[in-house]
């Protein structure tokens, strides 16, 4: 071929390929350099590479030390190099991965008389392919807490691979295909309308297709199911989309983990939130929720607002401390508890101010034992530390009579529980 259409081609490659193409004479000093080559090492033009060194041009030196080394070597064996994956220059901190091949020129006569390297970018392959046998591990190696994985190929619908331990816990068995999974998943599902139920009733090739290309990577669901013994279990589903990358199809990794201990816990978390961790009654904020829920509901019924607070209680913790003062409060809690429904609203207002609601009260008479019954109750409780004279006042307030509202009533059986304390104490007062 003549040397000048040689030329020809060359400089037409160069100029127009996203390969990064660099040409360096054998003391390893440029020749020729594509654009995207130039752009890797940070530079804008070619006449920046040209006449240079790898140490002169790389920014990183330990880097272009490796490329002046390699290619020392590479010139003492006289072989070529092909695909060989390295580390590029890095973009903004970011690491970049390259696949070198590097070509030895040499004259007629055999002398070498220059080096061609070609290196394509495949940051993104090899991330992918490291992303890729990431999940892949966890067909090898699942998680104490994961009990089943599949490996489905969305394009070619069908299950590739399938893993699962600590079986005997669930409803999960060998699904040889995606419906079968699919099916095994929704009838294990106790709620039939949760978001889980209808993601695997309307798992197909086009709707997981539809979610990929939304731009979502991954998805999950929290839900209860069914075990084979009967028994409910939370736990959590995910599903990873990924590329299979030898074959290039779309593929979801599902895992299924237990979460019951976690849900569990949160739950626990959720009640204690709503109590008063002294004495576990409901605290201010949920009684007076649960007191307009009342109110709210059944608002053609007679209710009753107790509100209660213990007579010289600072005599009680000054004389005994604040710690038996402490159990005073906790023990009146419970008997506190008892002396109402199930059904009514028993709190701790703060310090040492309680409040009850008692719903649907039928007779007046009933209202006026109830506070007869509490004031004994505290009298009861405060036996326990004779040193001190404790009692308790009550205010007392009715619905609808005194207020249709709960400030309301909270306003004015507050104002007869002043009036109980200011006409001596371990009294009730109803209000005006
Ligand atoms: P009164 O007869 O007028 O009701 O006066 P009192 O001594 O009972 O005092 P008051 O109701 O005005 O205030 C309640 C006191 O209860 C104030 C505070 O020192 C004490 N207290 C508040 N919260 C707690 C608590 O959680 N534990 C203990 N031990 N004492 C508390
Ligand atoms: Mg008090």
């Amino acid at each position: 071929m003549e040397k000048a259409l040689m030329k020809a081609a060359f400089e037409a490659m160069l100029e127009s390929t996203t390969d990064m193409v660099f040409l360096k004479s054998p003391d390893l000093v440029y020749q020729a350099a594509s654009m995207p080559f130039v752009k890797m090492v940070g530079k804008e033009a070619v006449s920046e590479i040209i006449g240079r060194t790898d140490m002169e041009i790389f920014a990183d030196k330990e880097l272009a030390k490796r490329y002046v080394a390699d290619d020392h070597k590479l010139l003492e064996s006289g072989e070529n190099l092909l695909d060989y994956m390295e580390p590029i220059a890095d973009e903004d901190g970011q690491a970049r991965y390259g696949s070198t091949s590097k070509y030895i020129l040499r004259d007629n006569d055999g002398n070498i008389i220059g080096l061609l390297g070609v290196t394509r970018d495949i940051t993104r392959d090899y991330f992918a392919r490291q992303r890729y046998q990431q999940e892949l591990k966890y067909l090898f190696e699942l998680p104490e807490d994961t009990y089943a994985v599949c490996y489905v190929d969305v394009d070619d619908w069908r299950v590739i691979s399938q893993r699962k331990q600590n079986i005997e816990k669930g409803t999960i068995q060998t699904c040889q295909t995606v419906e079968e999974m699919c099916n095994a998943a929704i009838e294990s599902i106790v709620d039939a309308e949760c978001e889980a139920a209808i993601f695997y009733r309307n798992f197909t090739h086009a709707k997981l297709w539809s979610i990929y290309a939304s731009g979502r990577s991954s998805m999950t669901f929290k839900y209860e199911r069914l075990m084979t013994d009967g028994s409910k279990r939370w736990v959590r589903n995910e599903i990873r989309f990924l590329t299979d990358v030898d074959s290039g199809n779309l593929c979801v990794m599902l895992t299924a983990k237990d979460i019951d201990a976690i849900k569990q816990q949160e739950q626990k978390m959720m009640v204690a939130a709503r109590l008063d961790q002294m004495t576990m009654l409901l605290n201010r904020e949920t009684s007076m929720e649960y007191i307009r829920q009342v109110l709210s509901n059944e608002h053609d019924r007679l209710h009753v607002l107790f509100m209660l607070d213990i007579d010289n209680f600072k005599a009680l913790n000054d004389t005994l401390g604040h710690q038996v003062g402490d159990e005073f409060l906790i023990a009146l809690a419970k008997e506190l508890k008892h002396t109402f429904r199930e059904s009514d609203v028993v709190g701790r207002i703060g310090g040492d101010e309680f409040f009850a609601l008692m719903r649907n009260v039928s007779e007046i008479s009933q209202v006026e034992r109830k506070a007869k019954d509490l004031l004994s109750v505290v009298n009861k409780v405060a036996l326990s530390y004779p040193q001190v004279s404790v009692s308790g006042s009550i205010g007392i307030s009715l619905y609808p009579g005194n207020g249709r509202t709960l400030e309301e009533l909270y306003g004015k059986a507050d104002s007869a529980l002043y009036e109980a304390k200011r006409g001596g104490k371990n009294r009730y007062v109803f209000a005006k």
